[in-house]
């Protein structure tokens, strides 16, 4: 089943290495649902229309065309790169602006990569571990398990020298990235057994994608695909005994705890994914020094404001799921944790030993880690610890 190799949410779809046609995606997205609206009825159709189309230059402005891997309205990242567009234009005086496109507006999700690649159209809003199956090396520009946070992550990107690693990772691919949204740590999940060590997790039958799911399935996890609309019933029917999606805010508009028992934690997965915005270098290029520093700020600015964003309704909802809807969170056991670790370390070494480019991207991602932990620990960590968090 490769429904999952559709991406609707801030994770990773699956595997990559599994072809799933343009066509089974779009379908998947126009029949899939998120906070009760229906996702855009536009797949098809638009495709044609994007043939040819440039930059437009008259006057020394520039009209492009964003096209993203969201479903239409999808809280934070979406709506955030809407308003990331309105901003550049306003900014701009007008002279770039950005129409953008939901996932299956005008490509579907998973050609947005290769949309800008081509050319097709200027600007991609997604997340680099999407394209896993072109690019194992990307991933680790969104997230990978026990990596780095969305702040440490932010770090490496702006000063640590990473944006040079994923400028050097994407120029074969006609692209340049910036980071333009992260999610902060996620929820380690929902589940409706309990986990009390690494046996527990024998036989589970769980959704969770990328390398998180590599790492749960060699714990024994089943690691079940589904797609976004039946992951609820899948939970309430037992078709599924886990589960992970995001954070309290996303995770509570689809009702996972009226399925589940137990809400873990932390998103040992997912640390602070990051949500990219690429442009094709031509585009890029084409652009006044002024236009290209709009972008680069705006961009910072809408990876600011939505971390922000998330910490916030993150806070709000899990009050209310905790308050209101009597959820039982639960840490996961330190023993679990530990052997969790060791088996994404285990997931690591194979990646990098079957691919050099994966192990350029690694070594410089944990000679940052090895340089920015230590402060971490006595920064971040050990202020939170003095407080009795
Ligand atoms: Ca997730």
């Amino acid at each position: 089943m490769v429904d999952d190799n559709c991406p609707v949410e801030n994770d990773s779809p699956k595997d990559r290495d599994s072809a799933t046609s343009d066509s089974t995606c779009d379908k998947q997205v126009k029949r899939r649902d998120f906070i009760g609206g229906a996702i855009g009825a536009v797949c098809a159709g638009a495709v044609g229309a994007i043939a040819g189309a440039p930059a437009v230059h008259a006057s020394g402005k520039f009209r492009w065309r964003m096209v993203t891997t969201w479903p239409p309205r999808f809280p934070i990242f979406q709506t955030g790169a809407e308003d990331f567009a309105r901003k550049v234009k306003l900014m701009s005086g007008g002279r770039l602006s950005i129409d953008v496109f939901a996932g299956g507006e005008l490509v579907p999700p998973l050609s947005v990569f290769d949309a800008v690649s081509s050319g097709t159209v200027q600007v991609g809003n997604g997340a680099a571990y999407y394209w896993a199956g072109k690019a194992p090396e990307a991933q680790f520009f969104t997230a990978i398990p026990f990596g780095l946070t969305a702040q440490q992550m932010n770090a490496w990107l702006y000063y640590g020298g990473g944006q040079k690693v994923w400028n050097d990772v994407y120029a074969p691919f006609n692209l340049v990235a910036f980071p333009i949204a992260n999610s902060g740590v996620q929820m380690g999940g929902w589940f409706n057994k309990k986990i009390e060590t690494m046996a527990d997790l024998q036989g589970l039958k769980m959704r969770i994608p990328g390398l998180g799911g590599k790492v749960m399935n060699k714990a024994g996890v089943n690691v079940v695909l589904l797609p976004a609309s039946e992951l609820y019933t899948s939970l309430e029917r037992g078709v599924l005994d886990a589960l992970e999606w995001a954070g309290p805010y996303h995770d509570m508009k689809l009702g996972f705890y009226r399925a589940a028992k137990y809400y873990y934690y932390p998103g040992w997965h997912e640390p602070g994914s990051v949500i990219e915005l690429i442009i094709n270098s031509k585009a890029w290029n084409s652009l006044p020094k002024d236009l290209q520093a709009i972008v680069t700020a705006a961009s910072t600015e809408a990876n600011v404001r939505a971390l922000a964003e998330f910490d916030s309704r993150n806070g709000e909802a899990l009050e209310v799921l905790v308050d209101k809807y009597r959820v039982k969170l639960i840490k996961f056991p330190d023993e679990v944790l530990r052997g969790l670790h060791g088996l994404a370390d285990e997931t690591m070494t194979e990646l990098v030993e079957s691919n050099p480019k994966v192990k350029k991207v690694h070594d410089a991602f944990m000679a940052f880690s090895r340089k920015v932990e230590p402060w971490t620990k006595m920064s971040e960590r050990a202020y939170m610890e003095a407080k009795g968090l």
